[in-house]
């Protein structure tokens, strides 16, 4: 059975693949946008991840007639009220400017005292499947903002973030530790007993 991951992020798409091989449901073919025609995608405008995920998956869904998969992830930072949150990947108003997003952040900090800084990244998946199947579920990884950037792995926010129980940053975590902890691991191991029962139909 092939299940549409609503996404042409490589990095996604290969960390489902690899969740779901370990889960022993290497069954499930897990095929991108890049796989199926073209459709239009409607830009992310919900003021929730949940919001946005569901939107995305419906779309999917709608259009192709796959089990389809979507994620909408970000950082919420504690001081600033869980902003940039839905925001995240243009909140420097360039959409994917990591650069500019994450120094950006850090200079709204500069001020914030340490005990102070806590952030989660967070993350939202839905799967949209025939038969009225509609399930959202949301993934958090705690940390807190470091001063300055380190590491070159991942992507984002990952230089300044420092999760709970590490000394490092998420961007110098090899990509096998960072699925292991992260938002986004989280929550698309929350939808296994889901796609297990698609797989099972
Ligand atoms: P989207 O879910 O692809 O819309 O991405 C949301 C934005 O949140 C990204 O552009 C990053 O700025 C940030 N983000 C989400 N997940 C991560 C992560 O694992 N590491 C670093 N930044 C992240």
């Amino acid at each position: 059975m092939k299940i549409l991951l609503a996404s042409r992020n490589a990095k996604k798409l290969g960390e489902l693949r690899r969740i779901l091989v370990s889960e022993g449901l290497a069954g499930l073919e897990v095929v991108g946008l890049d796989d199926v025609p073209e459709f239009p995608e409607a830009p992310e405008t919900d003021p929730t991840f949940e919001g946005n995920a569901l939107a995305k998956a419906r779309d999917a869904f709608a259009a192709t007639g796959l089990a389809s998969v979507a994620d909408d992830s970000g950082i919420a930072v504690d001081a600033l009220n869980g902003m940039p949150g839905v925001l995240s990947a243009r909140w420097s108003g360039a959409h994917g400017n990591d650069l500019a997003n994450l120094e950006l952040l850090l200079g709204q900090l500069r001020d914030v005292p340490d005990e102070r800084r806590g952030a989660a990244f967070v993350c939202t998946a839905a799967l949209v499947a025939p038969g009225g199947v509609e399930t959202v579920v949301r993934g958090e990884w705690r940390g807190t903002i470091r001063r300055e950037p380190a590491g070159a792995n991942g992507f984002g926010y990952d230089p300044i973030f420092q999760p709970e129980g590490c000394e490092v940053t998420s961007a110098e975590l090899s990509p096998a530790e960072k699925d292991e902890l992260s938002h986004r691991g989280r929550a698309l191991r929350l939808l296994l007993p889901h796609l297990r029962e698609l797989a099972q139909r």
